[in-house]
């Protein structure tokens, strides 16, 4: 990893300085920077945030230290500092009115019909780091820089590191307001397209799916020319939920779909029949965890553990250890029940959940470990 420090004026920053507001692309550095690289979320304009960036440079104070990637191509990304330098572009631009903050301070020098003050902000200079590096070093890098500046989310800096034309095809389908994928599948999905959280979705999925990490995942695939089987795979997802799980259910959003896609996409279902436990287990008082339900009834009720099936509390156990005396039910029937400590016992269902038995006191009673145990394992 190089990291290059370069002093540089805020005119040459500004030349070439172009914001195209429908596309979304900023170019600046005599169009060999781009501001606001595709995998950084929308610029937000914070009014206070510019008034003192102008407030720092106008007193020719330092600004803190911006962050450029090297693209080895003789062009840039910003890395951080957009903020700041978008600041002080549309500053020169278009002068007061960016300034939309009602309550803050009439600062006169910010009226730039005085080429006097236009130019002293032209000519302070900032400090720029410049890096340049395998993928992995400056994601690594973006990091700890990233606990500083304008703060990215972890898919927005793997977006950073793992730019070309297969992000760019991904991005348009995961990452826009309104997107395909958020059309298609926002009843099912939490997040926002914008910050990356679909995109990240469905990588995690696929990733999942053969062993591999995101970021293995991105490198592998970061020279495709298009990511077709991102959108292919995440519109089958879409597609095989709402075969098997016609009737739609609030609680169906925000579960790890793509997960359950993986491992029973490929099984046949029988959707009624699966809406019929369905609708039953969510009157279950002992399932706690009622998204779980999708899973467990994928699984074939194999997975239990889906359910977190409530759980004997401590006044149960209480109760349970003065009604058998300290002592293992099962240990008592091999006629060598002692008594035990209540920390050396466990609660159990003497008819399992599975079968019917509730997490009730009637249901419930203390077994030592060995016998519980035995009772686990079958
Ligand atoms: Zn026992």
């Amino acid at each position: 990893m190089e990291v290059k420090p370069f002093q540089v004026s805020v005119r040459e920053i500004f030349d070439g300085y172009l914001n195209d507001e429908e596309s979304g692309q900023v170019v600046a550095f005599g169009g060999k920077l781009n501001v606001r690289p595709a995998y950084q979320r929308e610029f937000v304009y914070n009014a206070e945030q510019q008034e003192a960036v102008m407030h720092t440079i106008l007193n020719d104070f330092p600004l803190n230290v911006i962050y450029w990637s090297d693209n080895g191509d003789g062009t840039y990304e910003m890395i951080d500092g957009q903020q700041r330098t978008l600041s002080f572009c549309e500053w020169l631009n278009n002068g007061f009115s960016i300034f939309a903050n009602p309550n803050a301070p009439k600062m006169p020098y910010y009226a730039h019909t005085s080429e006097v003050i236009k130019e002293r902000v032209l000519n302070y200079k900032l400090m720029v780091y410049i890096c340049k590096g395998t993928d992995v070093e400056k994601l690594e890098w973006f990091k700890v820089i990233n606990i500083a500046g304008e703060k990215l989310n972890d898919q927005e800096l793997r977006n950073a590191v793992y730019t070309g034309q297969w992000l760019a095809d991904a991005k348009q389908f995961f990452s826009k307001r309104n997107c395909i994928a958020y059309k298609l599948g926002e009843k099912y999905l939490t997040g926002s397209p914008i910050r990356q959280e679909y995109l990240e979705s469905v990588l995690y999925w696929i990733s999942s799916a053969i062993g591999l990490t995101i970021e293995e995942l991105m490198a592998r695939h970061q020279g495709d020319a298009s990511a077709t089987p991102l959108k292919d795979y995440y519109r089958g997802m879409i597609n095989w939920i709402e075969q098997t799980f016609p009737n739609y259910r609030k609680l169906m959003r925000g579960i790890e779909w793509g997960l359950l896609f993986n491992d029973f996409g490929f099984r046949t279902y029988n959707p009624e029949e699966l809406e019929k436990q369905i609708s039953e287990l969510l009157l279950d008082e002992d399932v706690t965890r009622q998204k779980g339900i999708y899973e467990y009834v994928l699984s074939g009720k194999t997975r239990e553990k889906a359910l977190s099936i409530r759980q004997f509390s401590e006044n149960d156990r209480r109760r349970m250890y003065e009604r058998q005396q300290g002592i293992c039910p099962l240990c008592e029937k091999e006629g060598r029940g002692v008594k035990l400590e209540l920390s050396e016992m466990h609660a159990d269902h003497k008819i399992p959940w599975s079968r019917g038995g509730h997490t009730t006191l009637e249901n419930g009673w203390l077994l030592c470990r060995r016998h519980n145990l035995e009772k686990s394992d079958k």
